[in-house]
């Protein structure tokens, strides 16, 4: 068991009374924090490696609730269209992806995630080409090779081109095969536990590529096994005029009908919500991954969080996929929260602490994992994030959490996962950045290239 003793840093916890230390420490032992506090660490704990964090400030690791991973080799494309013509142009490029191009495409995001902060990510993988190997045991390796903590969820379509949905017939699934697939991934790598490194989810895509059969009979797997639900909703004005044509309701209505409102259900975006839509999520406990870069990217507006946190929604940050987000670093969705908030609602729409808290405590409560990750609190697990806040960027910011999220983003110094280093003074520590570097370049290049013998 490994203890690693941070000190002389700057903390800021995001425990229930929002305690700060402007010169504290943090231990940790094993997989779980072990102290936290002012002032200075204990001395001479044996076995222990001391890290001088002297000009830095420790925070919970940052939570990713929505992403999509094999996108890494599939980023720049239709880069000035809408959504609907962006899913146009890329579902074919996805319908050739395979186990290997989705593992290296993975570790390509799981790397740049680890380097923006992030200790803990899902993932929403919904392309499962036929012959094209086991994407999501891929992916899973991919995060144990990077070291993060993963919560990827089982994705699927089932609504084709020639029945009336949006992705070519050749991406979707038939629902007897999605669902034994779901229930298979779920026995094999799903695992409750308190430390878990792994978690996994049901995911149908959205209203317009999945059948209401299969979003019931999804739901219903999903609360039998006790796993969490997963979809896109509310993400642009398309969806909702699909959802109003189709069943004469606005989205949440309509899952509303089938059995995905409550607190084990998140929806990524949430950006076209009315206030019954907000009323009903506040009060079934269902939760929100907001995205504002990739909402910006394709132009789909600006998700309504601070309405949403205030009427006591969970809401989480997420990059959302490296296709729609090319930059996929999480600690910027942090900034952005706050700037889109404000740029909607005013100059007091969001806090920098609120923001922050979004991408920690609230990453975890809509992942259902609060009492075990999103706080810097003895017994919790030991996910941090260390960062450099004296350097140019930052030097003369006296507010550290101001720094860090108004400022350019830091470097790390170090990044915790269940106690382990997986980031060092902004290198990885598990993998080789260049290599991941020129295996995501190839993996691209070979998927365009079967694209292109194909058409
Ligand atoms: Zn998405």
């Amino acid at each position: 068991m490994s203890t690693t003793v941070l000190d002389g840093c700057s903390v800021v916890t995001m425990n229930g009374a929002r305690a700060e230390f402007a010169s504290g420490h943090l231990v940790t032992d094993g997989t779980r924090i072990s102290a936290v506090g002012e002032g200075p660490a204990p001395r001479n704990l044996e076995g222990a490696r001391y890290v001088d964090a002297s000009g830095c400030l420790a925070t919970p690791g940052l939570v990713n609730t929505h992403h999509h991973l094999y996108q890494w080799a599939t980023r720049g494309f239709a880069v000035d269209g809408t959504l609907f013509e962006w899913l146009t142009a890329l579902y074919p490029v996805w319908g050739r992806m395979d186990a290997e191009t989705v593992q290296l495409a993975a570790t390509g995001s799981l790397a740049w995630l680890a380097r923006s902060g992030c200790t803990t990510t899902t993932d929403h993988n919904y392309v499962f080409p036929r012959g094209g190997g086991d994407v999501l045991a891929a992916e899973i390796e991919a995060a144990r090779a990077v070291g993060l903590r993963f919560h990827p969820t089982r994705g699927s379509m089932d609504l084709g081109e020639s029945d009336g949905g949006l992705p070519p017939d050749n991406v979707v699934e038939d629902i007897d095969e999605i669902l034994a697939a779901t229930e298979r991934a779920i026995d094999t790598h799903h695992d409750p536990s308190f430390d878990s490194m792994l978690r996994i989810g049901v995911a149908p895509c959205s209203p317009f590529s999945v059948t209401g059969d299969l979003l019931v009979q999804a739901a219903e797997l999903a609360r039998a096994r006790e796993v969490r639900l997963h979809t896109h909703l509310c993400e642009t004005l398309d969806e909702e005029d699909y959802c109003r044509e189709h069943f004469k309701a606005t989205p949440v209505e309509y899952m509303e009908s089938l059995g995905w409102l409550g607190p084990d259900v998140w929806y990524a975006h949430a950006v076209h919500l009315d206030d019954a839509s907000i009323a009903k999520m506040a009060k079934t406990g269902t939760s929100a991954a907001h995205c504002p870069s990739s909402n910006a990217r394709l132009g789909s507006g600006i998700a309504r969080a601070r309405d949403m946190r205030d009427a006591g929604v969970a809401v989480g940050l997420g990059v959302d996929g490296a296709a729609s987000n090319e930059a996929c670093a999480l600690l910027e969705e942090v900034r952005h929260a706050v700037l889109f908030a404000r740029a909607r609602g005013g100059p007091r729409a969001l806090t920098v602490r609120d923001a922050l808290e979004m991408g920690t405590m609230g990453g975890a409560r809509v992942l259902g994992r609060q009492d075990e990750i999103g706080s810097l609190e003895t017994g919790k697990l030991a996910d941090v994030a260390v960062w450099r806040l004296d350097t140019l960027p930052h030097i003369d910011i006296a507010d550290p959490v101001a720094a860090l999220v108004l400022g350019a983003p830091p470097p790390i110094e170090l990044l915790l996962v269940n106690g382990r280093p997986v980031v060092e003074q902004d290198r990885l520590v598990n993998v080789d950045e260049e290599t991941v570097a020129g295996d995501v370049l190839k993996a691209s290049r070979s998927l365009l290239a079967r694209v292109g013998a194909q058409s």
